[in-house]
This record gives C-alpha cells, sequence and structure tokens, in this order.
C-alpha cells in the first residue's frame, strides 16, 4: 500500500519503530572521578572486585594506561585511559572512548556496553523535555542542593548554619522563580526520581 499523504508530509525526526534515546540520568555509568585515586601511579594493576559503587560490574582492572571493565557475564571491555596536563601541576586522568576515541569523563552502559554519552546518542533529560518541564526540573536539582526534597510540595529547607546567608537566599529567590513559571503548567506525572541518584551522589 502507498504511504498516506498526510503520513509523507509528516516531519518525522525519528522512526516511529526505533528505540527512544537513552537518558544520560538513568544509565549506569562509570566515572573517572571516582576511581582516579584508585589508578596505579606506575607499572602495576588494581584489581577491584564488585565495586561499591558499580553493581553491575564484577571487576576492575586499573593500569596506568588503561582500564579493563568486567561484567557479571564475563564480558570485558577496555577502554584507554589518558593523562592531560591541567597547568596546575599533577595532569589529570581521563577515559577515552573505544568508539570515537574522545576523551570523556563518564563511560555510560548501554546493553552492558560501555562508551562515551555521544556514541551511546544519549541525552539528558532536559534535552528531552519542553520549557516548563525543564525549569521544574531545574527547580528540583536546585531544592536538592540546598538540602530538602526535590518535591515543589515540600517546603524549602532552612538555611544550614555553614551556609552563606547570601548564597542561600540566591538559591531560594531560583527556585521560587523556576517553580512560580512551572506551576502555570499541569503536569500529569512526577520527575522519575532515579533523575537525581547523580546529583545526590555527587554532592557528597
Ligand atoms: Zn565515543
Amino acid at each position: 500500500m502507498a504511504m498516506p499523504p498526510q503520513l509523507a508530509r509528516a516531519n518525522r525526526r525519528h522512526c516511529r519503530h526505533s528505540e527512544p534515546r537513552p537518558t544520560v540520568e538513568l544509565m549506569p555509568a562509570i566515572c573517572i572521578t571516582d576511581l582516579r585515586d584508585a589508578i596505579p601511579r606506575n607499572y602495576g594493576t588494581n584489581i577491584y572486585s564488585s565495586p561499591f559503587r558499580y553493581p553491575q560490574i564484577r571487576h576492575l582492572r586499573l593500569s596506568y594506561r588503561s582500564i579493563e571493565i568486567v561484567d557479571h557475564h564475563d564480558r570485558s571491555q577496555v577502554f584507554g585511559i589518558q593523562w592531560i596536563p591541567t597547568y596546575f601541576g599533577k595532569h589529570r586522568a581521563i577515559f577515552v572512548c573505544s568508539t570515537c576515541c574522545c576523551a570523556a569523563i563518564r563511560l555510560f552502559g548501554r546493553y552492558g556496553n560501555y562508551a562515551c554519552r555521544f556514541c551511546q546518542g544519549a541525552q539528558y533529560l532536559s534535552q528531552k523535555q519542553n520549557t516548563a518541564t525543564r525549569k521544574r526540573l531545574a527547580a528540583a536539582k536546585l531544592r536538592l542542593k540546598l538540602g530538602g526534597w526535590p518535591d515543589i510540595r515540600e517546603p524549602l529547607p532552612r538555611k544550614a548554619k555553614w551556609k552563606h546567608e547570601k548564597r542561600y537566599q540566591r538559591l531560594r529567590n531560583q527556585v521560587h522563580a523556576l517553580e512560580a513559571q512551572a506551576k502555570q503548567t499541569r503536569f500529569r506525572k512526577e520527575i522519575d526520581i532515579r533523575t537525581f541518584g547523580y546529583h545526590v551522589a555527587d554532592s557528597n
């Protein structure tokens, strides 16, 4: 059957049958900043079994120039590690994505294969949303920064003793401004709580 003219005219960006692009915040990731201190600075290998931060991985083998990721199915993937000058003394380690050979801070897993965010075709949650949802998400992340709960219905936390008054006020005003705009929209869905996993882990 010929394609109906409405469908032919439709400006589809993606094939309807292709999988949606994965979301960065929801993918298992290995971050070089977690591992910098674990990388041996000379010849030798450090092996980590069932690393606490990475339940999806059985072993991590770290050497000065490479990292081997072995998952629970004994599949192994090796990535290069480069040391880049920072102009403040020590060189800083960074992963090299095996697919595109570009530098990457994080490697993301999809069906057990690790690669950089671009090779995985992953998008940040904020890239997938319209303006109102993006504002709600930004407000939720700021709420976490202030030490509170991300939900708009929760009261904003009081200023922690060790925080600067001005900084606290600024963040609070930003949350109010973003939420005032987001409140004009009726959202059908809650924000997926897993989205904040990285932000919470990051602030510790
Ligand atoms: Zn890549």
